[in-house]
């Protein structure tokens, strides 16, 4: 069996943000050479989300605006995480939108549905974070 690791690096303009990784995640499939297994994919901060999803700019204001509703980022004051930080919001939505995705390899390709596409959520950027990338298999 074989195992490829690696990371990529995302930094965002906004607080907020979604941006397809699904070429980047390809990327680490070619590389690693790998034509039957399995891929993981999750972030290595506890603030942004991995996911699953259309590549639909609608359906991500949809997401946006969903989330404000269950975890609005302000008033910083309403949770107890905020003190040294002002980001309990920010834990909540990534914890909605989930920590990882774990895709079937097949053929040396992703074995998506129709309309799947790999997404980074950051929902508190302005800084570099890291994705793992994990694919074990033959
Ligand atoms: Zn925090």
């Amino acid at each position: 069996m074989k195992s490829f690791r690696k990371e990529l690096w995302f930094e965002t303009d906004k607080r907020r943000d979604f941006i397809n990784i699904t070429p980047d995640v390809e990327d680490c499939l070619k590389e690693s050479g790998i034509k039957e297994g399995l891929l993981l994919c999750n972030p290595m901060h506890i603030t942004s989300s991995i996911f699953i999803n259309d590549d639909e700019s609608g359906l991500h204001k949809d997401f946006e605006l969903w989330l404000e509703k269950l975890a609005p980022e302000k008033p910083y004051s309403q949770y107890n995480h905020n003190g040294y930080e002002d980001n309990a919001d920010a834990h909540l939505k990534r914890t909605v939108m989930g920590r990882e995705v774990v895709v079937a390899v097949t053929g040396g390709k992703l074995d998506f549905g129709r309309w799947e596409q790999i997404f980074y959520g950051e929902f508190d950027g302005k800084r570099k974070k890291r994705v793992l990338v994990k694919i074990i298999g033959e």
